[in-house]
């Protein structure tokens, strides 16, 4: 019997090997991997992040943050789009959620956070806090206080819970976790001006959207907002565990020497990386092709599915797509499994894919067949 504690549902099968956009199972089977681990190996199992990681190991892999760590200031510069932030390192995207919490109450001497529901933020008590679903918190006592939860998409719930004690409102852009459900342009749009207007923060959880998954860096530039803060982890080190806070430099005086803090944030071999996976992405070219790439997936998807009943609707951003269907999730993604291809589910009714951006486009239509297939039947 296991002697692990059963909080995961886990398949019985066990991944043992990888290989560019590929897995193999302890039994010598191959997967195509249309999950990325859950929007983490964003570039696959790439030589470049293998090399990286090898060279680093053979340095040093750990430092604390007690000594300067070039590595970091390294990452952190080649993660600026705009100049105007300072990054905090952590290892895990709840993590950089509570750092964007702590960090927008203290700057602003205010406590009450407006986040979305059906949201997704995290398993920490702050982070699992932000988060607008009852189910993530169902058993574990009282909650984080002074969290609101607004309807997303919808700007006039957020101003019917903003106080003078609002001190920030919290999105993804696109909730995943829930069923990639992507927030409308006019609304993004407006709440940023809301916020700049009413002198609010606005946190942007780019956990699951950032680092290419949408065909942009961060999924904000499609929407041309500029947030105050946004947070970072999954794909950032490519799989290695990671997490960052990225707020503009104005609220830097918040987090002081002594402020705030993590043993192992920033750590050499994630810094090592995670600037691997940064020249990959912001190399001419490369986020265009996969952004086009995505767009092919989209496109094939959803003719090979558009006589398919079972299947609603085919929507996302670049390589962030839901599926939604009335079939079974379990079934399906059982089903894909057997036919070589590794999925993922949102929400209730989601198959989720969140491929690797490297994917090539026989890759593509590789997965494409298997879907169309297990969906026809
Ligand atoms: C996965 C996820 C998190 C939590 O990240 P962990 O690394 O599991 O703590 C937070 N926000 C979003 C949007 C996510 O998708």
């Amino acid at each position: 019997m296991s002697k692990l504690f059963q909080n995961y549902k886990r398949a019985n099968l066990e991944f043992i090997k990888a290989e560019g956009n590929y897995l193999f199972d302890s039994q010598g089977r191959k997967y195509l991997d249309f999950s990325t681990g859950i929007g983490v190996t964003n570039l696959g199992f790439h030589p470049q992040v293998q090399a990286a990681l090898q060279k680093q190991v053979e340095q040093i892999w750990h430092t604390p943050n007690l000594y300067q760590n070039s590595l970091q200031e390294e990452v952190a510069a080649k993660l600026m789009v705009d100049k105007d932030y300072l990054v905090f390192f952590c290892n895990s995207g709840a993590e950089a959620n509570e750092a964007a919490i702590k960090i927008a109450r203290k700057a602003t001497g205010k406590q009450e956070i407006i986040t979305f529901q059906n949201s997704f933020h995290g398993r920490t008590f702050g982070a699992m806090s932000a988060t607008g679903q009852d189910k993530i918190k169902a058993g574990f006592g009282d909650a984080v206080p002074h969290f609101h939860y607004a309807v997303f998409n919808d700007l006039d719930s957020v101003k019917d819970l903003v106080t003078e004690n609002t001190a920030a409102i919290m999105l993804e852009l696109i909730q995943g976790e829930s069923g990639v459900l992507p927030a409308k342009q006019d609304f993004v749009t407006a709440l940023a001006d809301y916020c700049q207007k009413n002198n609010l923060l606005l946190i942007i959880d780019e956990v699951q959207t950032g680092m290419g998954r949408t065909g942009k860096l961060y999924a904000f530039q499609h929407y041309g907002i500029n947030p105050d803060i946004f947070t970072l982890a999954k794909g950032l080190a490519n799989g290695i565990p990671v997490g960052a806070m990225l707020a503009k430099e104005k609220l830097g005086v918040a987090f002081g020497p002594g402020s705030h803090g993590s043993t192992f944030g920033g750590n050499k071999l994630a810094m090592a990386a995670s600037s691997a996976v940064l020249d990959v992405m912001i190399e001419a070219g490369f986020l265009e092709k996969a952004w086009e790439n995505a767009h092919y997936l989209q496109e094939q998807l959803t003719a090979a599915l558009r006589d398919t009943d079972e299947v609603t609707q085919v929507r996302g951003l670049g390589y962030m797509i839901g599926i939604e269907t009335t079939t079974d999730l379990d079934q399906l993604v059982a089903a894909a499994r057997d036919r070589g291809l590794v999925v993922l589910t949102a929400g209730t009714n989601v198959i989720r894919l969140l491929p690797p951006l490297t994917l090539t486009k026989e890759e593509i239509d590789q997965g494409v067949a298997i879907l169309a297939d297990i969906l026809a039947q």
